[in-house]
Parts: structure tokens; sequence; C-alpha cells
């Protein structure tokens, strides 16, 4: 069984001014502060670089073509900032007991989340679940697609799952639950982020957050067998 656990608004909340920071990684490579657009929950941080790079004059295929830089410069920048993003960082509620008690039922675990590597080692790579996550690791990383769904597969190969494993992902938004749909495995939502029990119910479970009671017998019982 290999559980995939989200970051963001799923294992922990924090007070990092993101646009501060990729406004801070882009510049240099546009010549200008980028103006953000929407704010959309649950996207890769390549798609958040693709689309600001757009939405500021890049072509589509401009855009592309700078991903690897950006990725790399928003790398160095929240690394720089990595004492204040620790700092302001609060964990979600039950999330440490779930994932030490989910690692003890011999469950394999890892990260699927729209944060590069990078920016997950900050936000997780120093906290003692840092090491059954395998935090930095073999999971799913932002800076693998700009479709979070694609992450599915990505986590499941670098985790060296068998064919048919059950799979679940823990996540806090409506993308996390598309992701585990598009790829048939199983799907666990907890309303500890932006959105609340009414946003996802396509979930196979909705959780008000880690702590509940049942809570990690949901998060085993949930998991689907993964095909390619
Ligand atoms: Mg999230």
């Amino acid at each position: 069984m290999l559980i995939c656990f989200d970051i963001d608004g799923t294992l922990m909340r924090d007070t990092e001014d993101t646009p501060a920071i990729f406004t801070e990684a882009l510049r240099p490579l546009l010549g200008f502060d980028p103006s953000a657009g929407d704010e959309e929950h649950g996207v890769t941080d390549l798609k958040e670089i693709r689309d600001l790079f757009t939405w500021n004059g890049l072509t589509e295929s401009e855009a592309n073509g700078r991903l690897p830089e950006a990725i790399e410069a928003l790398g160095e920048t929240t690394e720089r900032h990595a004492a204040e993003i620790r700092a302001g960082r609060v964990l979600c509620p039950g999330a440490e007991a779930a994932v030490e008690k989910l690692a003890a039922e011999s469950a394999a675990l890892c990260l699927l989340t729209g944060n590069t590597r990078r920016r997950a080692t900050v936000k997780l790579g120093d906290l003692p679940l840092a090491r059954s996550l395998r935090v930095g690791g073999p999971g799913g990383y932002g800076e693998s697609s700009v479709h979070r769904a694609d992450l599915v597969a990505l986590a499941w190969e670098e985790c060296g799952a068998g064919e048919d494993e059950d799979m679940v992902l823990v996540g806090d938004t409506p993308a996390d639950v598309a992701a585990a749909k598009l790829n048939g495995v199983g799907s666990v939502a907890v309303c500890t982020g932006a959105f609340g029990e009414g946003d996802l119910g396509a979930a196979d479970v909705v959780l008000p957050d880690l702590a509940h009671p049942g809570a990690v017998e949901s998060i085993l019982g949930a998991a689907r067998p993964f095909r390619l």
C-alpha cells in the first residue's frame, strides 16, 4: 500500500507569503515584478510559474522554455527564506500522529504535492515526520508536471510500487480529489485547508482533520489499486 500526502492545508499551514516568494524568484528572469492572476488552489508549482509567465506576456512556448531556470530560482529563493518559513509553520491537527500510525501499519508513505522537492524539503525536511514521509525522496513533486494528476503515476513509479498496488491520496483541495479520481485510486479529503465538506464531497472519505477518531482506519480503508 502506498499512501500519498499533500502538504499545504493537509499536513501544515504556514504564514509564508507565497506570491512574494514567486515574485522574488521570477523578477530577475523577467526584469520586472510579475503581476499575479487569480489564486488557484492545489496547482503544481510548475503550472503556477507557467501561468505567471503567460499572464505577464510570454508566449506559451517561451514560458515552457524558461521553466527549468524558474524552478531553479524558486528553489534558491525558498531556501533563502527557510528560517522564516519554518518559524511561521503550524502542523495541522493530528498530522504527526496520523503519519506515524500509518508508518507503523507498514504502509509506504510519500508526498504528492504541488510543491517542488526543494520547497517541500524546506517546509517539512527538519520535522520528525519527514523520515516516514521520505520528504525530498521518492514521491510526486510540483516540478514534474503542470497536471497534478500526472504526479500519481510518478509517485507510484518512484516508490517502486507494484502492479495493482493499493494507493490513496490525502489532500485538502478538489484538485487532490480529482487527481485521485482520474487515476482510479482512493481519496481522503481533510477540511484543514481552504475548503469545507461541501467542496470536497467527491472524495471517498471527508474528514474534519487528521485528529478525527478513525482517521487512520479511514485512510487505510480508502486505498484502491493503481493501474497504469
Ligand atoms: Mg494542499
